[in-house]
């Protein structure tokens, strides 16, 4: 039986993947923060009380910023696996604690890796890091000559998110370097489920689109709508990350589905699953929603009522304006594949959601 442990368990992709290593018959350990109120609603499917016999899911209070407390943490489970998917994730709120940024996105990385060597771990110790397109930034140049970013590409970070995960992303491949350890990153793209933190686009659109539905919510407010992303489902890019600790050679892999999307582009999918067809019109932060068409008898919208606004705060000082990755390397070296396209995504957030409202 493998041990694996997850940082940022709490977390969209961290709940995904203990799902998918308890099912594969891993003991899983996974680091959660102390917060005043209950922080576990994405795992508590999984919790089983401590006192039963064969436990397979145990939670250990931590935090990125504390290094004894993840050496003690890494001593005591003594992990075949690691996977380091903790992390402040929001792009936006990283312009608003930078430092706290660095400290956990970035030095955190290092925490984990020198825990791994001080405890000798080095050979035993495989370490997954959550790496991330933002690095790329979305420099047109820097794509590749299909028009895609690859392993290859150049990084230019436009936010403080992208500068922390890229000494995250050179610190890994420099231990795997140094220390000959199994040290990896998956620079993954945007991924998105049910279970998606509420104030990322798409979970805040699909959320306020049920709301707006069942006559909830007026309005959706919203920044850029011309920025694209290469958006895949949560649940596929755990398998990623697991195939990537599989291989017998430890490497960096981009993680992508190929296709990118815009905001507006998902907005009218949103809506359209709920039966409610919208014209864009107007332009920048002028630019609204309206509804034409409501084809569910149950939501009653009127024709022409505005259901989304911009509102410039939800710009960023600095923009990645479009994402695409080629997951060629990881089609032929790690046989992965997306078994979800963008609609089903779609399909499946709204469900959840207009359920939910
Ligand atoms: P989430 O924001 O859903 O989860 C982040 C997790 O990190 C949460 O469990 C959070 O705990 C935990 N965390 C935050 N700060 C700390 C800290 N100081 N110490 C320990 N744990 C902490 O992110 P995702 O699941 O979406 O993403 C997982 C990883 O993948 C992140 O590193 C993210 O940056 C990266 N990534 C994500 C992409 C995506 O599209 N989802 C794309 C590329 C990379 P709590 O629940 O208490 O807040
Ligand atoms: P990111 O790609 O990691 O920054 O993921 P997000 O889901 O936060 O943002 C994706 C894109 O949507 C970015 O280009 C944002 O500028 C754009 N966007 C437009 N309106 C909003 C909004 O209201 N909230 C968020 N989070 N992003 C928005």
């Amino acid at each position: 039986m493998k041990t694996a442990l997850i940082t940022g368990v709490t977390g969209q992709d961290g709940s995904y993947l203990a799902e998918l290593l308890l099912e594969k018959g891993y003991k899983v350990h996974g680091i959660k923060r102390r917060a005043s109120s209950f922080n576990t609603q994405r795992i508590d499917h999984l919790y089983v009380d401590q006192h039963e016999n064969h436990v397979n899911f145990k939670l250990h209070y931590g935090d990125l910023t504390d290094s004894t407390n993840i050496i003690r943490i890494i001593q005591e489970v003594q992990p075949d696996e690691i996977y380091n998917l903790g992390a402040m994730s929001h792009v936006k709120v990283s312009f608003d604690s930078p430092e706290y940024v660095a400290n956990v996105d970035g030095i955190g990385t290092l925490r984990i890796l020198e825990a791994v060597r001080i405890l000798g771990l080095e050979k035993k110790t495989r370490i997954y890091q959550a790496s991330t397109s933002e690095l790329y930034g979305g420099l047109e140049e820097n794509k590749n000559a299909a028009g895609f970013y690859d392993e290859n590409s150049p990084f230019y970070p436009r936010s403080p998110y992208g500068v922390a995960k890229i000494y995250g992303f050179w610190i890994t491949k420099n231990y795997r370097e140094a220390y000959n350890m199994y040290a990896c990153n998956g620079i993954l793209f945007n991924h998105e489920s049910p279970r998606r933190g509420e104030t990322f686009v798409t979970r805040k659109i699909t959320m306020a689109t049920a709301a707006i539905a069942k006559r909830k919510q007026e309005v959706l407010y919203l920044g850029n709508l011309d920025a694209q992303r290469d958006w895949g489902h949560a649940k596929d890019y755990v398998e990623a990350m697991w195939r990537i600790l599989q291989q017998d050679v430890a490497e960096d892999y981009v993680i992508a589905t190929g296709k990118t999307t815009y905001v507006r582009d998902f907005v009218r999918m949103a809506f359209a699953e709920a039966g409610i067809e919208l014209t864009f019109e107007g332009k920048n932060e002028n630019e609204v929603a309206k509804v034409a068409k409501c084809n569910n008898p149950e939501y009653q919208l009127e024709i022409g009522k505005t259901v989304v606004k911009i509102d410039p705060q939800y710009y960023r000082p600095t923009e990645v304006d479009l994402l695409i990755g080629d997951p060629t390397k990881s089609k032929t070296k790690l046989g992965w594949e997306p078994k979800y396209d963008l609609a089903s995504l779609v399909k499946e957030m709204m469900q959840e959601d207009l359920k939910i409202m």
